[in-house]
């Protein structure tokens, strides 16, 4: 696929305000810092498109944009932030999860996972809470360009290894580098395939 036009919709904190779902969907979700906006900006060809290096505390919203005119690309807010209120955190429970189960056109979650990490807890918690709920899901490990190909292969084979003992299949999954853009095209097909389905 080529992206050939991206633009910002809206942003809004409920699910039932997102635009009328009549166009497929698909949603990017991980830990903040995970290098989600590098990546939507990467994919997109659009430097600016997602904000990134958002501050703690900064407003959580549900950002949706239109990409080609035909499917809508969501840029949830992230998880995992060391300092927020118990408050906040309620709150992004209560948005994210309630637009994740309850929005009809989304065909799949992107989970990022900083390829740079061990599994980590909260990542295997929040796609254990996918699968549980029967949301589609493909996980893009993100930052490969940062360690040596060997260290990287090694922490996803880690990952692969922590999700199978509750698994049996394992989702699609992505290797990617907002840097150099390694991962870029592997990933467009896919949303190609799913988009023309
Ligand atoms: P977000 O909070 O998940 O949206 O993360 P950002 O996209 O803002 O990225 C967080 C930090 O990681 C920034 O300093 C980015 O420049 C850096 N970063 C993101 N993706 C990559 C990548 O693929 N390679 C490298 N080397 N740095 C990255």
């Amino acid at each position: 696929m080529i992206i050939k036009k991206a633009a910002f919709v809206q942003s809004k904190t409920n699910y039932k305000d997102c635009p009328l779902p009549d166009k497929c969907e698909f949603a990017f979700i991980g830990r903040s810092n995970v290098g989600k906006s590098s990546l939507i900006n990467m994919l997109t060809g659009q430097k600016g498109l997602a904000k990134t290096s958002a501050k703690p505390g900064k407003t959580q919203l549900i950002n949706h944009f239109i990409i080609n005119e035909k499917w809508y690309l969501v840029d949830l807010p992230g998880y995992g932030w060391a300092k927020v209120s118990k408050e906040s955190k309620a709150k992004w429970e209560k948005m994210v999860k309630d637009y994740l189960t309850l929005r009809e056109n989304l065909f799949c979650v992107f989970v990022l996972i900083d390829n740079r990490l061990e599994p980590q807890v909260i990542d295997i918690e929040f796609i254990n809470w996918l699968g549980e709920n029967g949301i589609p899901f493909s996980l893009i490990f993100t930052k490969y360009d940062k360690l040596s190909k060997t260290q990287a292969n090694n922490n996803l084979l880690k990952f692969e290894n922590e999700m199978s003992k509750t698994w049996q299949e394992l989702p699609p999954r992505f290797v990617t580098s907002s840097e150099t853009g390694f991962g870029k095209e592997e990933v467009l097909n896919y949303l190609d395939s799913m988009v023309k389905n």
